[in-house]
This record gives structure tokens, sequence and C-alpha cells, in this order.
């Protein structure tokens, strides 16, 4: 699926709060949302309002500092929900896993001290 169509993407429907989610950060230009399918114990989409970037080789092709904003809200994200320690995952292709074509980040990690991601 691809966001060059007709069709918005689900990101442009949670940030259109066409369907619900969790935000729990929002800026003038990026929104993040708890994932609904999580794969670590905390686990936040950080994502750009604009949908025109499918990947984050468009995005840093395109707008440098949207993506460096982007990571701004990822790292703050990690500082309040995580034990300081994150994974920063941009799924780049169906191959390697992507399924929404809005760029987008994972922010994965564990507010245990003690705990790793396998
Ligand atoms: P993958 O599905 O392989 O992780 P992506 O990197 O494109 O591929 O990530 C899309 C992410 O969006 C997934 O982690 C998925 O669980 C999440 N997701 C899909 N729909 C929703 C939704 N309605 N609310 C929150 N997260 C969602």
């Amino acid at each position: 699926m691809s966001s060059s169509g007709s069709q918005p993407s689900i990101f442009s429907r949670i940030i259109a709060r066409e369907i619900p989610a969790t935000i729990v950060a929002e800026t003038e230009h990026i929104i993040a949302f708890l994932d609904i399918a999580p794969k670590a114990p905390v686990h936040v989409v950080v994502t750009t309002k604009d949908p025109q970037y499918q990947n984050v080789v468009e995005l840093a092709a395109g707008n440098s500092a949207l993506l460096a904003e982007l990571v701004a809200v990822a790292e703050q994200i990690a500082a309040e929900r995580t034990n300081g320690q994150f994974r920063l995952v941009f799924n780049t292709g169906a191959a390697a896993g992507q399924t929404v074509f809005h760029v987008h980040a994972h922010v994965m990690g564990s507010p245990e001290l003690t705990d790793h991601l396998g």
C-alpha cells in the first residue's frame, strides 16, 4: 500500500482524528502515538503531519530540518518513557517490513533499568 494514491494513510486519519489513537506528543509538524501492536514495553510511533514523504530517505532529502524535529520529539519521548536507552527504527521499503508509507519512526525501549530488548 502506498500513500501516493488517493487514500490517506492510516496515520493521516489519526492526525485528522478520524480514528482513535493514544497521542503522547504533538508539535506543529510532528505527532506521536502509542503503537497499536507494541513490540516493546515502550513502543511509540512518531510521524510527520505532512504525508508527502513515504520514508526517511525521502524526508532526509526533502526536508532535513523536519527529520531533525522528528528525531528530537523521539528523543523527548524516550527521555520521558524509557530508561534512557532506546531503538529508533525507520523501516524503509516493503521488503524491510514497512507497511505504512507515511514516514515514521518507531521509538522502542523499556522503562526498567534491567530490561533489554530482544
Ligand atoms: P510494521 O507494520 O512492519 O511495523 P511500519 O514500519 O510501516 O511497518 O509500521 C507501522 C506501524 O504502525 C506498526 O507498528 C503498526 O502496529 C502501527 N499501526 C498501524 N495502525 C495503527 C493504529 N491505528 N494506531 C497505532 N499504531 C498503528
